[in-house]
């Protein structure tokens, strides 16, 4: 069963619980924000299902309201950005306004974050550095979230590392290629271990090495609308693409984790960080005779128009799956699993929300 959500109203809600466990009006909106922008754009892994957990993060001061980062290197065209452990809806805005600006600059900009706060759904980044014009190359890692085993491998070693790209279009959908290097990111597990969309066959392994789709191989046992822990499984999430996935993987650790300073994957480190390194591109600098969006939409045009594998299929491009759920759930609504929905409620009436905003959300 689903509960259905206007778009609007289900960001104020999410506002007004992280206003009302600590943050700023303005924090608080931009959890809300991006949270369901991640919905919107039908990635709901990264959506209000995060609710929750963001809430204990803050409580347990894993994370921290309203944080400035700290420019700790800066160069015309590098910044190396500490995000001190704040929600990764606040830093890492701050960190891609920077690599955008030196990008204005300069034509290009290398930007690194570390020790931010879960950073979401990774393509928001790319999507605000298409709004600028600019290209956008994204190596994330998760440090302290060790849950995807290497090709050849049972065990947990990386994090599920999302690896983005971004290139705009003038006057359309940038172009947004946004996927976790494991067969799905954690947060798809969590949706599917709550009654959500099931989990494709074999995108987890057991210790024994047999594939499988069961959430409880990663969390262990577990009550509906209770947390998951991932600590308590015994198996882990397989690294997408066989070596060449994992080899992303890899690199997505050593880029986005060990280059940024956050550090690769490891599981002593018990706090959650994301890790990013970013590269900003001008196209207009490149290419000021405008030869690169005339050939971006010449080339989409061929791809798509590609005869499709099965009767009634088609070729579509990346972002454009999310722009096509985002125009459907804007008009008409989001939809949360019943559980998802209780796990919310609940978080508000842990953080002392209001009952009467409580109830006019849940009508
Ligand atoms: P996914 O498997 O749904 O893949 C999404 C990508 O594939 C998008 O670029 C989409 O446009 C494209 N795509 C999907 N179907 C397509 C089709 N039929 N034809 C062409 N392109 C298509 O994504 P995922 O791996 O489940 O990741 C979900 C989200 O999780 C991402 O937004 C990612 O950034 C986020 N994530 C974040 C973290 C973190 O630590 N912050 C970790 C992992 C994942």
């Amino acid at each position: 069963m689903t509960v259905t959500i206007k778009a609007k109203a289900l960001e104020a809600f999410v506002a007004d619980i992280f206003a009302s466990a600590g943050c700023s009006k303005e924090e608080g909106t931009r959890i809300g924000r991006y949270l369901v922008s991640a919905n919107l754009s039908g990635h709901d892994s990264h959506g209000v299902v995060r609710v929750p957990r963001y809430a204990t993060n803050k409580k347990n001061g894993i994370v921290l309201p309203d944080v400035t980062v700290d420019v700790v290197i800066d160069t015309p065209v590098i910044a190396v950005v500490d995000g001190k452990h704040g929600f990764g809806q606040t830093v890492t805005p701050q960190a891609v306004r920077i690599g955008i600006d030196k990008c204005k600059v300069n034509g290009l900009s290398a930007v690194t974050l570390r020790n931010a706060g879960h950073i979401g759904r990774v393509g928001d980044w790319a999507e605000m550095a298409a709004a600028a014009g600019l290209v956008s190359i994204h190596f994330v890692n998760a440090s302290g979230s060790v849950l995807v085993a290497p090709h050849g491998g049972v065990q947990r070693r990386f994090s599920t590392a999302p690896y983005c790209i971004g290139v705009p279009r003038p006057g359309q959908d940038p172009l947004v290629l946004d996927f976790a290097t494991s067969i799905v990111a954690e947060g798809k597990v969590l949706v599917a271990s709550q009654g959500g969309k099931k989990l494709p066959d074999g995108a987890l392994i057991g210790p024994d090495g047999k594939p499988s789709s069961d959430p409880h191989t990663l969390y262990g046992d577990y009550v509906p609308a209770g947390p998951r822990d991932y600590s308590k499984g015994t198996g882990a999430i397989r690294a997408f693409g066989e070596h060449k996935g994992s080899g992303l993987a890899f690199m997505c650790e050593l880029l986005g984790g060990s280059l940024s300073g956050n550090g690769a994957t490891d599981p002593k480190r018990g706090r959650f960080a994301n890790g990013m390194l970013s590269f900003y591109v001008d196209p207009k600098v490149i290419d000021p005779a405008g030869f690169f969006p005339v050939d971006v939409a010449k080339y989409v045009d061929f791809v798509k128009s590609s005869a499709h594998a099965a009767a009634g299929g088609e070729v579509l491009v990346p972002g454009e799956p999310e722009v096509r759920m985002r125009a459907e759930r804007l008009a008409n609504g989001v939809p949360l699993p019943d559980d998802t929905w209780a796990a919310i409620v609940e978080t508000a009436r842990s953080v002392g929300l209001d009952e009467r905003r409580i109830q006019q959300a849940t009508l």
